[in-house]
């Protein structure tokens, strides 16, 4: 109404209202229930103002919109705290709906439980997400005394400066075609009908399985890596940009979900991760003595230094120059 944020607390306060006034049915719920939803809110405001503040400083901080009113069907997720639920084994009842359901249990959690959260994915599956406290600690590696950089590319998914390389298996492009015959079959349906859903459905599972597919890859080879080396080094990833430059095939590549996993592993298993900074020069300058070669161009592969007489993959060249130049996440 003024063009203002509430506030966390005076959503709450509103909510109590609602729950007297128009909206009774609301006190079948747990309170907690509603109060996550005006929490949620509250901190895509903060997120937002939090991003105001950086740009008026004058950096460039990932952008950041002002949060909108979701229409209901995309709202798809509750988040329960202490009250409202059981757990026993593989079966959660769900006090308010007075009804038990059973899920797959598919790994063991320690610890107590904080939160749950139970989501419904596009495809109409749902998943029950648990964050504990007090869990046991991982088991770390044991130290191996290697360490490499890595390079991302859109010939090698990754290379590392000692000379392993490493293919995509681009989940994407092998579905394609399944793909495209789907957007086909969703055609030829008459918009909004039985046939027209259950064809859409069809779609989000193919692109849900991409996605696992490639998330599941991810995982194993973060692991590899980190049960190899202690510490690894990567770039700081322009996505925007190189999005706007490559296409489809960035996006099929998933670098930045894959340095977010690689983050994870390290952290996980006690190893650590280094990262380039965004502007530094990787490709251009000889690992070896410096030199910055300002006549390289994207075709070529192979070069050998001017100034030193040393012979460069290009690739591994580049993972060289991120290892030097790597600093450790914290
Ligand atoms: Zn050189």
């Amino acid at each position: 109404m003024y063009g203002k944020y509430a506030g966390f607390g005076r959503i709450c306060g509103h909510i109590t209202k609602l729950k007297r006034t128009t909206k009774p049915h609301w006190n079948q719920l747990p309170s907690q229930v509603i109060q996550q939803v005006a929490k949620r809110i509250h901190l895509g405001y903060e997120k937002f103002f939090d991003y105001l503040k950086a740009k008026k400083k004058g950096l460039s901080p990932r952008k950041v919109g002002k949060p909108k009113i979701k229409p209901r069907q995309k709202y798809n997720s509750l988040t329960f705290t202490q009250a409202g639920y059981e757990i026993e084994g593989n079966r959660i009842k769900i006090n308010c709906l007075d009804k038990s359901f059973t899920f797959w249990k598919h790994r063991k959690w320690t610890g107590t439980i904080k939160t749950i959260t139970i989501k419904r994915d596009n495809v109409g599956d749902y998943y029950l997400y648990l964050s504990c406290e007090d869990c046991e600690p991982t088991k770390k590696l044991p130290l191996t005394s290697h360490e490499a950089g890595a390079d991302f590319g859109m010939k090698t998914f990754l290379t590392l400066s000692d000379g392993i390389k490493i293919e995509s298996p681009e989940f994407y492009k092998r579905m394609l075609n399944a793909i495209r015959s789907a957007n086909k079959t969703l055609s030829r349906k008459q918009k909004g009908s039985n046939a027209w859903y259950r064809a859409k459905r069809h779609i989000a599972r193919l692109y849900k399985k991409i996605a696992e597919k490639r998330r599941d890859w991810f995982f194993k080879l973060a692991l590899r890596l980190v049960r190899k080396y202690d510490r690894i080094a990567i770039e700081t990833l322009n996505l925007e940009g190189m999005k706007k430059l490559w296409g489809r095939k960035v996006s099929d590549l998933a670098f930045g979900e894959f340095s977010s996993i690689l983050q994870w592993t390290c952290a996980k298993y006690g190893k650590t991760l280094l990262k380039a900074e965004r502007w530094t020069a990787t490709t251009k300058p000889c690992s070896d003595c410096g030199y910055r070669n300002e006549n390289l161009t994207l075709s070529d592969r192979q070069w050998i230094c001017p100034e030193c007489g040393s012979h460069h993959d290009r690739d591994i060249n580049a993972a060289k120059n991120i290892l030097q130049a790597g600093i450790p996440v914290t």
